[in-house]
């Protein structure tokens, strides 16, 4: 059974979804006024494995990531560029999507953007205020924090340091401030708006989670998740909107990832101290090296980033390919090992078990890699048969429906060059040694170095 850590309750739970096997996600997801840095894609890679994981386990997901597009930092930016938040936004959308195919996360079910749903957003400020959580000043819409009894339970707040009555406009602000927050913006000069019964203005950042959660999702829901920094206040305010207005339990499980560090601080864009996706790609690191950096620490601890830890997961990944071509090019013997047998299934079952512990992936990688040694041992010895070969091989493409790093190394040997080995051999045969020096001189070009051994041939990525 699977067993998550949850914020909520500041324990491990056996995870039980609402409604038989199916499981009901949220996720926040990006504000588009720039590209993303690797540090929101920790966030998004844990969330896609987690995602691959449930489904690993049979359940079947429909997961929500809505797209920040009307915010604070947006508007101070379109107003610089002078052009409409959307025109503003469309190529940080697009980039967005490049870089979670670059990463081989997965696409979720629904994509919803803030200003396709005002509505929804408006009809829920106005059940907060027909049930009177609200005031209104200065053309604003505040919801009161006093007036919702468990305010700050998520985030451990006390309700001492709450400021009754003090009031806060802006989408982000921290703990020291714990106030009253803004639902609705009263229009101002220049920025974009649109016409509700509180007068025209534009929706707060925390409402929009809420509103288009609960329209997908239902007003209950298995799972939300997100980086630790948004468990206060945007989790806190939108439990408060939406359980203020339901009456209901908005979410079962919280799930909050650690942050990725650089030199011991949290990246961040304020702090100039980031790397985007495309930066690293285009200095020739690998979507898949990347995601397996990011994927390979337990959720919850910090990762501290650092090209020296980058270079080590391409390590890691080229010994996974190399024992991939081993499995899929060496010699076979015939009959049935017992002993490598008995190690496969116990692997297949720590993998679950491993991942069941509040996805120890950690744990599960030395799985992956202690049946790897184990491997390795019985074909040094000539004791591989081709059914533990098989079975080997389905394994590693069940768990890379989990991980996805592994089939990705594919992608290194496309059809030509399994076609220049070929004729490389060719020319071997018939001493023709110019012609073959040539090829592998070629393939060494394209970062492919060819190794002769007694088995035959066998490449490596350089
Ligand atoms: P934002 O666009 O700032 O709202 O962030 C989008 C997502 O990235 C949120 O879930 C944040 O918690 C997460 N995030 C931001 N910075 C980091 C970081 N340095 N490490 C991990 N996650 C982060
Ligand atoms: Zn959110």
């Amino acid at each position: 059974m699977i067993h998550f850590f949850n914020t909520l309750s500041g324990q491990v739970e056996a995870f039980k979804p609402i409604e038989g096997n199916k499981v009901r996600m949220y996720t926040c997801g990006p504000t588009v006024y720039d590209f993303a840095h690797i540090g929101n894609f920790r966030t998004y890679v844990w969330e896609d494995l987690l995602r691959r994981y449930l489904k690993f386990r049979g359940l079947e997901v429909t997961q929500v990531m809505n797209i920040t597009d009307v915010e604070d930092k947006i508007i101070k930016a379109s107003l610089q560029n002078k052009i409409p938040i959307d025109e503003y936004t469309a190529p940080y959308i697009e980039a967005f999507f490049k870089d979670i195919d670059a990463l081989a996360i997965e696409r979720v079910e629904i994509y919803p953007r803030a200003t396709h749903h005002i509505k929804e957003m408006i009809d829920l400020a106005v059940c907060l205020k027909e049930k009177g959580y609200t005031y209104e000043t200065g053309g604003s819409l505040y919801f009161r924090i006093s007036s919702f009894n468990d305010y700050g339970r998520l985030s451990k707040l006390d309700k001492r340091v709450l400021r009754h009555g003090a009031r806060v406009d802006s989408d982000e602000y921290d703990k020291e401030n714990v106030q009253d927050f803004v639902l609705w913006k009263g229009k101002k000069e220049g920025e974009p708006f649109w016409p509700s019964p509180f007068g025209e203005g534009r929706p707060g950042w925390h409402l929009e989670c809420s509103a288009m959660s609960m329209k997908y999702l239902g007003e209950t829901f298995d799972i939300h998740t997100g980086g630790v920094d948004n468990i206060f206040p945007h989790h806190e305010n939108e439990i408060a909107q939406s359980e203020a207005c339901t009456g209901k339990k908005f979410v079962n499980y919280w799930l909050h990832s650690s942050h990725l560090l650089v030199d011991g601080e949290k990246m961040a864009k304020s702090k100039g101290n980031f790397y985007t996706l495309r930066e690293l790609l285009e200095n020739g690191y690998r979507g898949r090296s990347i995601r397996y950096l990011l994927l390979a620490t337990h959720y919850r601890k910090n990762l501290n980033f650092t090209f020296e830890a980058l270079k080590q997961a391409e390590q890691e990944l080229e010994r996974l390919d190399d024992f991939r071509y081993r499995l899929e090019s060496e010699k076979v013997v015939a009959g049935m090992n017992e002993r490598l047998q008995e190690k496969i299934r116990e692997a297949e079952s720590e993998f679950i078990q491993t991942m069941d512990d509040d996805l120890n992936i950690s744990g599960a990688i030395g799985v992956i890699f202690k049946l790897i040694r184990e491997v390795n041992i019985s074909y040094d010895r000539g004791e591989v048969t081709a059914g533990e070969r098989d079975r080997i091989l389905s394994l590693l493409r069940s768990w890379d429906r989990v991980l996805g790093v592994i089939e990705r190394g594919r992608e290194f040997i496309d059809e030509d060059i399994e076609k220049m080995i070929a004729q490389r051999n060719e020319a071997r045969r018939n001493k023709d040694y110019g012609t073959a020096d040539r090829i592998r001189a070629e393939l060494l070009s394209r970062g492919i170095v060819l190794e002769d051994t007694p088995q035959g041939v066998r490449w490596k990525k350089r």
